[in-house]
């Protein structure tokens, strides 16, 4: 392997770009040249586009995946006092979507595919919890079935973290069109990626669908008119026009991520290192490739060696966070999400990734000893 030594990163977001040059520039192009940057109509036929693409009534297209999905916790009125049951082992946008209007996480184990382990929600119920956020980790979907019919009995709100999910689907059904409200982040390393920060909340509740408009905009529906205090989360007209590129080749990119999923799949083959596993009935599109390792900052260092980047998606969980040492928990509260924490790695997923780079990842990964 010495004499073929090659450098790999995790993720290249310039050969996204390059896969469909012509039509980005045409449309940054396009948009530069209409003198129209906030709100306009590049953003309302990417909202139109992505609703139907979801299989939604309703998108607004917002600043990014943060915005997205504290705005929709304040819009369903849940705040101080309230709790949301959320996985433990998320991205800490998850937590402090929930956190910044108030409300207190409660965190819950995860399953064997990195979603919230649905048998271990209802333990967690309590009367002050209002919602569950189920994230759909790393582009997997929850399992859906099972936590929809706990919200209907417990009359629980639902929020959908899709920020990794972009049209993964359960049994059929697309994600974030199980909930009140899906929350999705367009940040350039997403499934479905802008060039520069975006995201959008999709719905079918038409009352949302305004309130998330007043709310992105200072709260007002007419200038100057102010209902509420809002803020500024506005998706601007270039990353508008860069995602309508991006969703009409979105089918491609998942299925390109599919392919490279697969030679993993088949062709790994170290017994230190525990492939992803793929739930019945879920579409995974491969946000990440999550493997497994109980010597994982080892393969990180020979994999270093060897010209290969890798990502810890994540390595410090929310629960031991600095910024939520208010909540009291402490180092072993929740162990699944800990081995998770201290196993976990991202391994080089990305759309134009080629072969002989998928090759020589497999190689060096099956040669780890
Ligand atoms: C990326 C991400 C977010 C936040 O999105 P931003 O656009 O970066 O604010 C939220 N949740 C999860 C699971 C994410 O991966």
């Amino acid at each position: 392997m010495e004499n073929r030594k090659m450098e790999i990163q995790t993720n290249r977001l310039d050969r996204g770009f390059y896969q469909y040059q012509d039509e980005f520039e045409e449309a940054a192009l396009r948009v530069l040249r209409s003198g129209w940057y906030i709100m306009g109509k590049e953003l309302k036929s990417f909202e139109e586009e992505f609703a139907a693409y979801i299989g939604a009534r309703y998108c607004v297209g917002l600043g990014n995946g943060l915005d997205a999905l504290w705005l929709a916790f304040r819009i369903l009125g849940i705040g101080k006092g309230d709790e949301v049951i959320v996985q433990g082992n998320t991205y800490i946008a998850s937590v402090m979507g929930i956190t910044i209007n108030g409300a207190t996480p409660v965190f819950v184990e995860p399953d064997e595919y990195f979603n919230i382990d649905a048998s271990r929600i209802e333990e967690k119920i309590t009367e002050r919890t209002k919602a569950v956020l189920v994230v759909h980790l790393y582009g997997q979907a929850s399992r859906m079935d099972e936590i929809t019919d706990i919200c209907k009995k417990h009359n629980l709100r639902l929020v959908e973290d899709c920020a990794q999910s972009h049209g993964s689907k359960f049994k059929g059904r697309t994600t974030g069109t199980f909930g009140d409200i899906g929350c999705f982040s367009f940040y350039p390393s997403k499934n479905i990626g802008a060039f520069g920060d975006g995201g959008a909340i999709v719905t079918d509740d038409e009352e949302i669908a305004k309130k998330m408009r007043i709310y992105r905009n200072y709260g007002s529906e007419k200038r100057y008119y102010n209902m509420v205090v809002g803020t500024n989360s506005r998706l601007d007209e270039i990353q508008a026009a860069l995602l309508s590129v991006r969703l009409k080749h979105a089918a491609e990119l998942n299925e390109e991520k599919k392919r490279i999923a697969a030679e993993y799949d088949k062709r790994l083959n170290n017994p230190q290192i525990e492939l992803p596993k793929v739930r019945e009935g879920s579409d995974h599109i491969y946000h990440q490739y999550v493997i497994r390792c109980k010597r994982r900052d080892e393969l990180i260092s020979y994999l270093k060696e060897n010209g290969i980047s890798t990502i810890i998606h994540y390595p410090i969980p929310p629960h031991l966070a600095q910024a939520y040492e208010y909540l009291g928990h402490k180092k072993g509260d929740y162990p699944v999400t800990e081995a998770c924490a201290n196993e976990v790695l991202s391994i080089p997923m990305f759309n134009g990734m080629l072969k002989e780079e998928l090759d020589y990842t497999i190689d060096v990964l099956n040669a780890f000893v």
